[in-house]
C-alpha cells in the first residue's frame, strides 16, 4: 500500500485539527442562525426520488469539507424548530446548555454499555438518573435506571419488568401460551401498542381503559376491568399510567391506581402488576414541586400560581409509581435521544438481569456498574446524561421553573382566549399542562352546546358526521390563509383521547414548548380563528 497516501488519510480523519474542525463548525453555526430570518414554512423541498435512485459514495479520499458538503443540503433543509411560531407538537428547540453537553459527549464518544467503555461517562449516567429520580419520586432511597433511545423503549422496560413479575422466567421460557394483558388508558401514547406487540403480549391484549373529560384513566373502570380479568384467571403484567398525555396533557391518578392494583392483587393472591408511569411529556412539571407558593420568589401572578399549585398536587402521584419514563428531549428541551427509564427501587432491576454467561464478551462485567447486564441495548450513546446534566446545571432549578411556568401560562392564555369564542370549544380546559386542544366550528354554531350533546349521546349520527369534518375543514382553511410570518403553526389530532360513547374526537392543537413564543402570538391565534 502507498504509505504516504495512508498517512494522509489517517492524519485528515483521525488526528485532531482544531482549526479545521472549528472552521466548519462556525460555518454550520452561521447557517443555523440564518434560519432565524426565515419562517417555519420556508424549507428547502425534499427529493426522495434521488435519495433512493442515486445513492452516493465518493471514490477518492477527501477532507473534512467533503464531509461538510455531503451533508449540507440536508442540514440546511432541516428545520430546528427554533422559530417561536412552531406549536404543532411536543417538540421544542433544544437548549444550548444541552448543546454544550452533547458536543462534549461526541468528542469522546463513550459507550455506556459497561464502564470500561465509558469510565466517568457511566458515572455521569448514574448522576443524571439519580437527579431525575429525586425530582420525580421526591425523597427516594435507592433508584436506578438507564438512558434509552426513546420513550417507547423506556416504556418497554417498564412492561418487561411487569411481565417477569407475573411470569417469572419469561425471559427464558417465553409466554408459554399464557393469557397475559397490559393495561393503559385510551388517551395513552401509541408506543404502548408497540410495546405490547414487540413483547409478544400482543396488541389485542393491551387493554385501554376509557378516560374522563380531563383525559385521566377512569379508575372505577380500571377497578371493574381488573375484577373481570382476575376472575377469569388472566395475568395482568403492568398498568402503564400516563403522566401528561401527548395531545392534551391528561394526568392519570397514579395514587388511586396504586391502591386499586394493590388491593386487587391481594384479594386474588397474585403479584401486583408493574405500575409504570409514562411521564415522557409531563415529568417536567416536577421541576415545580419545590416552588414556594407563599414566598413566590418569581413573583408569579395569582392565576399562574394557581396553575403551579395544581401541578404540585399532580406531581405527588409520581411517587406511587414503580418506574417511570422521562423524555428529556421533549419538555427538557434536550437533544435526541435523551429518554430515561427509572425504577424507584433498584432491586426491581433483578427482573431484567441476565447473567455474565449470557453476555460473554462482558465477562468481567459487574452489575452495579455495567448496565449491559440488564439493558435491551448493547452499545448505548452517552448523549442523554450529557444533555441532562449540562441542561439541569446550566439552567438551574429556578430557570427551569421559569420555563415551565411560562409554558403553563401561555397554554392557559390561549384556553382563556378561545373560551370567549362561541364557535370554539376548549376540550382540555381541565388539564394542567403545556398543550391546548380545541374545536373550531363554522361561525353561528354553538360549539359548547354541540360538545355537551355529543357527551350526553344526544347527537344523531348524521349531525356528528356533519360537524366532525368541519373541524378539519376549518383547520385546512386557516392553513391556506395563514401568513407564515405571524401565524403560528398548529397541530391537528384525529382523537385527542377522550372518547365519549366510543366517538373519537378530533381537535386542533397547540403545544407551548418554545420559550420565545409571545403573548402577541397567542392572541393572534384567536384573532386568526375569528377571521376564518
Ligand atoms: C413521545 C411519547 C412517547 C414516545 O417517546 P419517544 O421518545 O418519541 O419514543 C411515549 N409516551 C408519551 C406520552 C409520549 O408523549
Amino acid at each position: 500500500m502507498d504509505r504516504q497516501k495512508y498517512q494522509e488519510l489517517v492524519s485528515t480523519f483521525f488526528e485532531w485539527d482544531p482549526p479545521a474542525i472549528s472552521q466548519i463548525f462556525s460555518e454550520l453555526l452561521s447557517a443555523v442562525s440564518a434560519e432565524s430570518a426565515s419562517t417555519p414554512a420556508s424549507l428547502m423541498s425534499q427529493n426522495y426520488e434521488t435519495a433512493r435512485a442515486n445513492p452516493e459514495i465518493h471514490v477518492l479520499p477527501g477532507n473534512l469539507k467533503d464531509a461538510r458538503d455531503a451533508i449540507f443540503p440536508y442540514f440546511w433543509g432541516t428545520d430546528s424548530w427554533n422559530n417561536p411560531l412552531h406549536l404543532e407538537n411536543v417538540r421544542g428547540p433544544a437548549n444550548h446548555a444541552s448543546l454544550i453537553g452533547v458536543l462534549a459527549c461526541l468528542l469522546k464518544n463513550p459507550n455506556l454499555c459497561t464502564d470500561r467503555y465509558s469510565q466517568r461517562s457511566n458515572e455521569l449516567e448514574v448522576k443524571a438518573i439519580t437527579t431525575l429520580a429525586n425530582l420525580i419520586f421526591y425523597h427516594t432511597n435507592d433508584p436506578w435506571g438507564v438512558f434509552t433511545i426513546g420513550g417507547t423503549i423506556s416504556n418497554l422496560y417498564g412492561a418487561k419488568i411487569g411481565l417477569e413479575r407475573v411470569l417469572p422466567g419469561a425471559m427464558r421460557t417465553g409466554l408459554l401460551g399464557q393469557s397475559i394483558v397490559g393495561i393503559c388508558s385510551q388517551a395513552s401514547h401509541y408506543s404502548n401498542q408497540t410495546v405490547a406487540g414487540w413483547l409478544g403480549i400482543g396488541t389485542s391484549n393491551l387493554l385501554e381503559i376509557p378516560t374522563d373529560e380531563d383525559l385521566a384513566m377512569r379508575v372505577d373502570l380500571l377497578d371493574a376491568k381488573l375484577e373481570e380479568l382476575y376472575q377469569a384467571g388472566t395475568k395482568v403484567a403492568y398498568v402503564c399510567a400516563t403522566f401528561g398525555t401527548t395531545d392534551g396533557f391528561g394526568i392519570d391518578d397514579i395514587e388511586a391506581i396504586r391502591h386499586i392494583i394493590d388491593a386487587k392483587s391481594k384479594k386474588y393472591s397474585v403479584p401486583a402488576p408493574q405500575l409504570h408511569a409514562d411521564a415522557a411529556v409531563g415529568w417536567a412539571l416536577s421541576m415545580l414541586t419545590d416552588y414556594d407558593l407563599s414566598k413566590n420568589p418569581l413573583q408569579m401572578e395569582e392565576q399562574l400560581l394557581e396553575l403551579v399549585r395544581r401541578a404540585q398536587v399532580k406531581n405527588k402521584g409520581l411517587r406511587f409509581a414503580d418506574s417511570v419514563t422521562i423524555d428529556f428531549h421533549k419538555m427538557g428541551r434536550g437533544h435526541y435521544p435523551s429518554s430515561a427509564f427509572i425504577v424507584n427501587r433498584r432491586e426491581d432491576l433483578k427482573y431484567l438481569a441476565r447473567t455474565v454467561s449470557d453476555t460473554p464478551y462482558f465477562s468481567d462485567a459487574d452489575a452495579s456498574r455495567d448496565p449491559a447486564l440488564f439493558t435491551l441495548e448493547c452499545s448505548r450513546p452517552g448523549l442523554g446524561p450529557y444533555s441532562v446534566i449540562a441542561s439541569l446545571n446550566g439552567i438551574g432549578l429556578t430557570g427551569w421553573q421559569m420555563l415551565l411556568a411560562r409554558s403553563l401560562e401561555l397554554a392557559q392564555r390561549l384556553k382563556d382566549k378561545l373560551a370567549t369564542l362561541e364557535h370554539c370549544k376548549v376540550l382540555n380546559a381541565g388539564t394542567c399542562g403545556a398543550t391546548v386542544n380545541w374545536w373550531v366550528l363554522p361561525k353561528g354554531r354553538n360549539a359548547e352546546e354541540i360538545y355537551q350533546r355529543l357527551v350526553r349521546n344526544e347527537l344523531t349520527q348524521e349531525q356528528w358526521a356533519r360537524y366532525r369534518p368541519e373541524i378539519r375543514q376549518l383547520f385546512d382553511k386557516r392553513l391556506k390563509m395563514m401568513d407564515p410570518a405571524i401565524d403560528a403553526r398548529l397541530g391537528f389530532t384525529t382523537s385527542y383521547g377522550f372518547c365519549p360513547n366510543g366517538y373519537d374526537i378530533p381537535a386542533w392543537k397547540a403545544v407551548f414548548f418554545n420559550p420565545k413564543t409571545t403573548e402577541a402570538m397567542v392572541d393572534r391565534i384567536a384573532d386568526s380563528i375569528a377571521e376564518l
